[in-house]
């Protein structure tokens, strides 16, 4: 690539009469216009660099401008340069147009998406190298010594990556340097990654997966749309079917984006593909390094990249010939985005398989309603697999009734749950504790005078950490020392935990099975991805007999040994007033009992819940996927809720109560008119109060035909105008509701 012209401002030739429209990466839905330097020949898509008030920013060519004012055309600056990178393809820009249009963001905020290039447009460094070339130096410090090992293999080194994996400074090497022990050289450009081969690994499929594998195939051999739902239950080997798919679209030459709820997860998945294609593939999340996110930025959109795995922001990456999208957990609720534009990943992914004409697959044990809807509607391809590979059973699953076979008080472990570990442990089988809840108690009280500590800025409780020993609010990141005095009351030693978190299940479990070894795995007490896969391999390879984890574990790993699984409390997602609520429960109970059993022995899960009556417990006691999905599509369909009706949510916040909810209300008064659509609120949020922010809901709720953003624009464009700290979010189609 020849990145001479980069950032390069184009004074020294003169300006031509031609006008484009460009849309910059920032806040702003509408493109500005440039002129065009003569000589420069920009078409729509180009990557360019314009200038912005006082800055220089990287931004696309949206369109020609063919009939600009004359009269401005003076006042108009120029495009600076056409940057040497490929430009943006007509199908991503129109995704761009339609994820602003429908989610009613910016479409400059959009664009930001698919521009994260990190450094990018920075000339690539030449990156330096360190070789051990000669002798031992006189003076030997432990920090040379690690150094000088590491180095022993004779082989170039990274010069930062040796000195960080040494946690030696870089005057540690330059030392070793003066004295003639290193040599500096730089090191060699990156090759492009390799091709994944799909004749690497072919697995033996069972007859069932075999056919399942075969419609896979063949709708990866069409340039057509078209949504294929693989509905399989847990362990009965999704993933393997899928590849084939994949495998398709890489014999094809053309490139695999394969989706996933949480990319920090999918150490084990990296290297699943490795088995099955011989490589790993291209990863794209928040925790690359800038390098590396340039280097795959760049090998993604000159199509040198043939299968990316990545998080939600993957789906907008400059795919030079995007062939498939695969999204693994359809139903995972972290494809929602909530910050900055509000997109729901999958389904976005479907408007992007739309719009390119090409096959997208779906694939979930306990598939979102809407997917289940659009399948038993036909608009989805449902492609089946009903039993777990290996003839492994589905695991039994029993509820505990904790009204009548409850733990003692305060604790959270009951009799009959208790024993089925002590079995289990015994057997060198692995238990698994479940429990969405951080840190060590949700709630602490002082007992002398009542006092609970509460953040103060949010309208929430401070949550117990003792591992970390703090308070820590779970909605701001505020903590403080857990103190020993009631800040009210004064009384010593007065605090109380009240509640379960898993540190205190570890406690308990710790004092039930003193010979068990126990693992907590809970996000924040994993401070990289390197952390939270070693760990995860320690206990693939069985050195922990007691997990206790939150929803961490639920997702996508295959613990050879585990074989009970434990939900402490199964009621905790079902009272929140969420129309989802019910269907996320299922989902993620389903989810971690799947867990159990997928290798060798039977699987067994158990439910401590208060409410065993409960359409979902009786449908995950019975194992009775269908009634659990006819219960709630009737329901849906009742209520007029997704996918039967349409939502959206506006949020507005503001520094004080009043301006909050006056501004609310001031909206909901100009509301436009329309017998298809419903305006519920303004209603004080469940979470009222986040850093310091009062926040106020309205609901809108509208038929299923109704263009929703359309309306929401019309109101929008007419109602009160956001001034001051006052802010509006609009959210259409809501996952949460707080
Ligand atoms: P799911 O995603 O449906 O829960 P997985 O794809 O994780 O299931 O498969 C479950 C386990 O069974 C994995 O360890 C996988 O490697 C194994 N497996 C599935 N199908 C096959 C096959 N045809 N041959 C060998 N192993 C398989
Ligand atoms: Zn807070």
């Amino acid at each position: 690539m020849d990145r001479s012209v980069l950032g390069k401002p184009s004074s020294t030739t003169s300006s031509g009469s031609r006008v484009v429209d460009v849309l910059v990466p920032v806040a702003l839905d509408h493109a500005y216009s440039y002129r065009v330097p003569r000589g420069t020949d920009l078409k729509p898509g180009d990557v360019v660099s314009v200038p912005l008030g006082p800055r220089e920013v990287t931004a696309v060519v949206w369109a020609e401008n063919a009939n600009p004012d004359p009269r401005l055309h003076n006042r108009l600056k120029d495009v600076s340069a056409k940057l040497d990178v490929p430009p943006l393809r007509e199908e991503l820009r129109t995704l761009v147009d339609w994820v602003a249009n429908y989610t009613l963001s910016a479409r400059g905020m959009v664009l930001r998406m698919t521009l994260r290039m990190g450094e990018h447009l920075a000339p690539e460094r030449v990156r330096l190298g360190v070789r051990l070339i000669g002798n031992p130096p006189q003076r030997m410090t432990t920090a040379r010594r690690r150094l000088i090992e590491i180095l022993s293999d004779g082989l170039l080194h990274g010069k930062s990556d040796a000195a960080k994996e040494a946690g030696v400074s870089a005057g540690v090497i330059d030392g070793l340097v003066d004295e003639g022990t290193l040599a500096v050289e730089p090191m060699p450009r990156a090759l492009p990654p390799p091709a994944p081969d799909p004749t690497f690994a072919a697995p033996d499929f069972s007859p069932e997966q075999q056919s399942a594998a075969q419609i896979l195939q063949q709708l990866a051999a069409k340039d057509a749309f078209q949504v294929a739902l693989l509905d399989g239950v847990t362990g009965s080997g999704k993933t393997e079917v899928y590849f084939e798919a994949v495998a398709e679209a890489v014999r094809r030459g053309r490139q695999v984006l394969i989706l996933m709820p949480e990319i920090a997860l999918t150490g084990q998945f990296l290297d699943r593909f490795a088995r099955r294609f011989g490589v790993r593939p291209l990863e794209w999340h928040s925790e690359l390094t800038p390098r590396t996110r340039a280097r795959n930025w760049a090998s993604i959109a000159a199509g040198e990249a043939h299968v990316v795995v990545g998080a939600r922001s993957a789906l907008f990456l400059p795919y030079a010939d995007l062939g498939l999208i695969v999204v693994d957990e359809e139903h995972d609720q972290a494809y929602k985005q909530d910050d900055g534009a509000h997109y729901h990943a999958r389904d976005m992914a479907v408007v992007r398989a739309h719009i390119a004409k090409i096959p997208i697959v779906l694939a979930s044990a306990t598939p979102s309603v809407e997917s289940e809807v659009n399948a038993r509607k036909g608009r989805y391809l449902r492609v089946p697999l009903p039993s777990r590979f290996g003839g492994q059973h589905m695991p039994h699953i029993e509820a505990i009734d904790l009204r009548r076979a409850g733990p003692p008080r305060g604790r959270f472990i009951s009799p009959p749950l208790a024993e089925a570990i002590k079995i289990a442990v015994e057997r060198r089988e692995q238990a698994l504790l479940f429990l969405n809840r951080r840190g060590y108690a949700p709630l602490t009280l002082c007992r002398a005078c009542g006092h609970r500590f509460a953040c103060t800025i949010c309208d929430a409780w401070l949550v117990d950490h003792r591992f970390r020993q703090r308070l820590v609010c779970h909605h701001c990141g505020f903590s403080m020392p857990r103190p020993h005095q009631c800040p009210h009351c004064a009384a010593e030693e007065s605090l109380a935990a009240v509640g379960p978190g898993v540190e205190r299940l570890q406690e308990e479990a710790a004092a039930l099975f003193p010979d068990a070894r126990t693992m907590v795995l809970s996000s924040d007490l994993i401070t990289s991805i390197e952390t939270m896969r070693s760990e995860l391999n320690e206990i693939a390879e069985g050195r922990v007999d007691i997990i206790i984890g939150t929803q961490l574990v639920a997702k996508g790993h295959n613990f050879p040994r585990l074989n009970l699984v434990g939900v402490v409390d199964a009621d905790l997602g079902l009272s929140n007033g969420d129309p989802r609520a019910a269907e996320r429960t299922f989902q993620l109970l389903n989810q971690v009992i799947g867990r159990a059993g997928r290798e060798q022995g039977r699987g067994v899960g158990y439910l401590q819940t208060h409410q065993p009556e409960h359409p979902v417990m009786k449908a995950l006691v019975a194992c009775d996927r269908e009634a659990f999905y006819d219960t709630e599509i009737e329901q849906r369909e009742r209520a007029l809720y997704p996918p039967f009706g349409r939502l959206a949510s506006l949020i507005v916040s503001a520094g004080d109560r009043p301006t909050a909810e006056g501004f609310a209300r001031k909206l909901a008064a100009v509301a436009p008119i329309d017998e298809r659509i419903q305006v519920l609120g303004p209603a004080e949020a469940p979470l009222a109060v986040i850093k310091g922010r009062y926040r106020f809901r309205l609901l809108v709720k509208s038929a299923r035909g109704v263009d929703l953003s359309h309306y929401l624009r019309e109101w929008l464009a007419a109602g009160p105008k956001t001034k001051g700290n006052l802010k509006l979010e609009v959210d259409v189609d809501p996952q949460s509701f707080l």
